[in-house]
């Protein structure tokens, strides 16, 4: 099994236009690793892509990826979505549009029912987007709990009862990554993440300094909308899980490609994502 970080960043990309802090400067000076794009996963072999953040074309090329055949959403978050026009990206093809000819091999659209109807309901005035991709035959859309493409697995794992957000377990030969990207706080409780080779989690605040010397206060309310070093280390015990990787990196953080390599060394089996990581199991 392999798994591509196509993007590695939050909300906010990094480099941010026009911000000149040091860890977009540098970025914009570098380009990748030291550049992250919106939070997005890839499944190779599967051809499935988990999220569409605004610059997933971008992070698509960047990662060399050759063909999108499924996307699968974790929840309607605009981070997470509003890069959908990819779909047109992957397969309009205005010139046989111009002939009248019907397009071929439409993406797969997927994610639980709840989602997806969540998803339905992004539009413009013209509508719900996704349902005029469904009516031009870019993508045919599916609510499902589980997804297995070419012996890998995907079980979506909704966060709470509701149902709008989702955590991936994917397996593929006794190996097992477990893919939680946003909006997973309280994480949910579920036998499926036992004994995982890896959790790849987002949702995560990175240290008590930030963005230009900013401290943390123990009050401030970050603190309970996202995990702390020391309570994603708790999951990983609960649920014997051997390594975790932090995805989602917000630019608020303050830290570059290069500080969270450093900061790697001083924590146990915690390492943190960039865009075009290549995870082999
Ligand atoms: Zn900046
Ligand atoms: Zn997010």
């Amino acid at each position: 099994m392999e798994l591509v970080i196509l993007g590695s960043g939050g909300c906010v990309s990094t480099p941010r236009a026009c911000c000149s802090c040091r860890i977009c400067a540098q970025a914009r000076e570098k380009g990748f690793p030291y550049a992250r794009t919106g939070c997005s996963l890839f499944i190779e072999g599967a051809d499935i892509l988990i999220d569409t953040p605004e610059d997933i074309n971008t992070a698509l090329n960047n990662a060399r990826i050759q063909k999108v055949g499924h996307i699968l959403y974790s929840h309607c978050d605009p981070d997470h979505t509003m890069g959908m026009r990819v779909i047109e990206q992957l397969r309009m093809d205005w010139l046989a549009v111009s002939e009248g000819k019907a397009l071929q091999d439409p993406v797969e659209v997927a994610s639980l029912p709840v989602i997806l109807e969540d998803i339905r309901k992004l539009s413009t005035k013209y509508g719900s987007v996704m349902g005029y991709y469904e009516s031009r035959g870019l993508v045919r859309t599916r609510g499902i709990r589980a997804f297995e493409v070419n012996d890998i697995l995907v079980e979506l794992i909704p966060v709470d009862a509701q149902e709008h957000v989702a955590v991936f377990v994917i397996s593929s030969d006794g190996r097992k990554v477990i893919y939680a990207p946003c909006d997973v706080k309280p994480f949910p409780a579920s036998d499926r993440f036992r004994g995982a080779d890896v959790l790849i989690i987002g949702n995560t605040i990175v240290g008590d300094v930030l963005k230009d010397g900013f401290v943390l206060e123990e009050g401030n309310p970050l603190r309970k909308e996202l995990f702390t070093l020391d309570e994603i280390s708790g999951i990983r015990r609960q649920y014997g899980i051997s390594k975790v990787i932090i995805t989602h990196l917000e630019e608020d953080w303050g830290k570059s490609y290069d500080d969270y390599r450093a900061l790697e060394e001083e924590l146990d089996s915690i390492f943190f994502a960039y865009d075009g990581l290549r995870i082999r199991l």
